[in-house]
């Protein structure tokens, strides 16, 4: 922990028609931390960061980020959902790297990563360009501004995601399985620019099965099963000496 609650999460619950996909969730990030989500499939993980991105509703429970409380509003004494303006306004304030990099196939490089920058947030184009090579620089692309996501590799295309994601400036950063898609040679570089980030602070909840890279960079562990937090805890000693069982199964299928 490295400072204020960035993230609040409290007693979420979502349903999908009869199933429980989370049944109460509670997660704290503080400003700077980095939280690494693992779990079987089906646990939750994703949901637990789309609901968080707004991306899913919650039918119970609430979520903060610095204290705002997300989707909804309260008018004239009751709680109400948020207009989708509102919500896309409070969505800007994250950025979430998905498993499939989902770049715009026909923009370059380049124009990826300024776009929202640009039509959304209204900085000045050289700025954003200016920056966004940076951004490339940092994730060692820099020579790929002019190229288009199909003439790069599945790793490089996820550097250009999460270079996309960065230029947003996220207040936290959310990333769902952001190297299973990848070949293994590819895995690598996409966790060297994520320790990067995590390096200079950015608050990231990661949803990974790569357990070397939560024993490494994660200030917190945190195991998911059947929609809830099952265990969470330092890396080191959650994952050397699991509480329980099924985590304890769990981690004997991920080595
Ligand atoms: P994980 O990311 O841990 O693999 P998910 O959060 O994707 O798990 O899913 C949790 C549970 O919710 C699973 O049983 C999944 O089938 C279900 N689920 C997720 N999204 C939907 C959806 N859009 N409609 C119906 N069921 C869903
Ligand atoms: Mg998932």
């Amino acid at each position: 922990m490295t400072g204020e609650p960035a993230l609040r999460v409290r007693g979420i619950r979502k349903n999908f028609a009869d199933h429980t996909a989370l049944d109460g969730v509670d997660l704290d990030v503080a400003e700077g931390e980095v939280v690494v989500v693992i779990g079987p499939s089906g646990s939750g993980k994703s949901t637990l960061i789309r609901c968080v991105h707004q991306l899913e509703t919650i039918d119970a429970g609430a979520i903060y980020l610095d204290d705002e409380l997300l989707g909804y509003e309260r008018r004239r004494g009751t709680l109400r959902p948020m207009s989708a303006r509102r919500v896309a306004a409070q969505r800007g304030r994250m950025s979430m790297v998905f498993q499939q990099f989902q770049l715009i196939p026909h923009f370059t490089v380049l124009r990826n990563i300024t776009e929202a920058p640009v039509r959304v947030h209204g900085r000045a184009k050289a700025e954003a360009e200016a920056e966004a090579r940076e951004l490339l620089r940092r994730v060692g692309l820099a020579d790929r501004a002019h190229h288009y996501p199909r003439q790069l590799s599945g790793g490089q295309q996820q550097r250009v995601a999460i270079a996309r994601a960065v230029a947003a400036r996220p207040r936290v950063m959310l990333f769902d399985e952001p190297t299973s898609a990848l070949d293994p040679e590819l895995v690598d570089e996409v966790l060297g620019v994520m320790r990067g980030l995590a390096a200079e602070g950015m608050t990231m909840v990661v949803v990974t099965h790569e357990i070397a890279f939560a024993r490494e960079v994660a200030d917190r562990c945190v195991f998911m099963e059947a929609g809830r937090i099952v265990e969470s805890g330092p890396p080191d000693a959650m994952l050397t000496s699991p509480r329980t069982a099924r985590l304890r199964a769990f981690l004997a299928r991920h080595r």
